[in-house]
């Protein structure tokens, strides 16, 4: 059995949701289609979450949303039940706005709009290419805690509820990204979940193969947008793909490979432009493991730097900091410490999928016991790649090659897969260019 999923892009348009359908077509096995909001979808409905958006904008970004599923509706042969589906769910979001109480919880309702309008058509489309697909709702199988925004699957009851309601001889499409708490409310895995959704339900269903179709042909050496002269990689380690989502390369959610590596799923990332181009294979081990196989790129970090005598040869600080950043769920991403400072990296990008938020009473509860020090607007550059922190000569290479920038932060001997550090924002993408350039060509 093969879970496919296909991204906002490959199903944007009337065309690509057509290449999408054929995709599914070509293939008896693949039996599970995971899909995500059609694309700028659920941009506009961050958007509408602004209290201060004003009727005329708020109006705009409606229209938009309606204009974008209409012009994939008018194509589709058999339209009626499309075009009702359709404009259900649009007056429920109308009305949706106009509730009160902005909450979490109702954000992440408000996200849903754009995987179920996305689904609702799709599966005609799927059905006029003789795919005769059921509408699943995935909030019947995606269990998550209440943590809404970034809410964590339960492992346990998602394979439970996936029995229930999948049969293995049909074929289902169902929605990325959301899931429902215990009580029936509406969650979401943090933006650009679909994937790490694709692979849970792969991980439920016991598939064989995870397809992540998307707009590019596979995991590439960087991101493609940024440096033309990255090359698709066909095969990549576990490991190593990982760490470049972690790092910032968005083809795949963060998440994505825990349930493939647990359940030992193979994954490939394809283009749905160019099916038939092999893509990447994300596999245990590769024949070529190369010292560095990619480099990628994280905007809007924060760096968090804590000082204070009382570490001077005591035990306990640290423990002392973690458990307040612990307790404001505040996710760290890389740390360096000195004998009386801490540093930390913090991801708090809007669109970052574990968005991380430094709110005045974190900085006073840390305040009560050490100095603490935010600075804004880094970039993270990081080489991804293998056997990293027993190579000689690379940091040397690399921090070389840099010597004009000014390197804020590193991280390096911790990971095998790869070496890490802030520049200045605005040098991010120049820094990228010019280490793609040196380590990859
Ligand atoms: P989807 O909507 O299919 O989930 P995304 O936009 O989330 O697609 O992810 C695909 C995009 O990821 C590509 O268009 C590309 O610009 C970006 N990207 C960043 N880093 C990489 C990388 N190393 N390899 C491939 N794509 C990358
Ligand atoms: N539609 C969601 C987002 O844009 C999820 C996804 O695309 O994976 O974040
Ligand atoms: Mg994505």
């Amino acid at each position: 059995m093969i879970v496919s999923k296909f991204g906002g892009t490959s199903v944007g348009t009337f065309d690509a949701m057509q290449h999408s359908a054929s995709i599914v077509a070509e293939d008896a096995n693949r039996k599970l289609i995971v899909i995500s909001a059609t694309s700028g979808t659920t941009n506009d409905l961050v958007a509408l979450e602004n209290p201060e958006l004003d009727s005329t904008s708020k109006e705009e970004i409606l229209l938009r949303i309606e204009k974008r599923h209409f012009e994939i509706i008018d194509q589709c042969k058999e339209q009626e039940q499309i075009r009702r589906d359709f404009q259900e769910l649009y007056s429920e979001l109308r009305e949706h706005l106009d509730q009160f109480g902005r909450d979490k919880r109702w954000k992440d309702r408000l996200y849903s709009f754009g995987e179920l309008m996305s689904t609702k058509i799709f599966v005609q489309v799927l059905r006029e290419t003789g795919v005769d697909a059921e509408w699943l709702d995935a909030r019947e199988i995606m269990k998550t805690d209440s943590g809404f925004g970034q809410a964590i699957p339960d492992m346990k009851q998602i394979p439970k509820k996936a029995a229930k309601f999948i049969q293995p001889d049909k074929v289902y499409l169902t929605q990325g990204f959301i899931g429902s708490d215990i009580f029936g409310s509406t969650t979401t895995l943090g933006r650009g979940g679909s994937d790490y959704s694709a692979a849970l339900f792969a991980e439920a269903v016991k598939a064989e193969i995870l397809e992540i179709w998307t707009d590019v042909a596979g995991v590439y050496t960087t991101d493609p947008r940024l440096v033309p002269e990255a090359k698709p990689i066909d095969e990549i380690t576990f490991d190593e793909a990982a760490e470049l989502s972690v790092f910032g390369g968005k083809v795949l959610h963060p998440a994505t490979l825990k349930p493939a590596i647990r359940s030992n799923i193979k994954v490939r990332v394809a283009s749905s432009k160019e099916p038939h181009k092999q893509g990447t294979l994300i596999v245990t081990r590769s024949e070529q493991e190369p010292v560095v196989r990619a480099i990628s790129l994280r905007k809007d970090q924060t760096l968090l730097t804590v000082h204070s005598l009382e570490m001077l040869h005591q035990h306990g600080f640290l423990a002392k900091l973690f458990t307040v950043l612990a307790k404001h769920k505040i996710s760290v991403d890389l740390v360096t410490t000195s004998e009386v400072s801490v540093s930390l990296t913090l991801d708090t990008a809007a669109k970052a999928s574990n968005k991380v938020e430094i709110t005045e009473e974190v900085l006073a509860e840390l305040r009560e016991f050490c100095e603490v020090e935010v600075e804004n607007n880094f970039s993270l550059v990081a080489l991804i790649g293998n056997k990293m922190e027993v190579t000689s000569g690379i940091a040397g290479d690399l921090f070389g090659m840099l010597r004009d920038y000014n390197i804020r932060f590193v991280c390096h001997g911790a990971s095998a897969n790869n070496i890490c550090f802030l520049v200045k924002e605005g040098t991010g993408e120049e820094v990228v260019k010019k280490v793609h350039k040196k380590f990859i060509g």
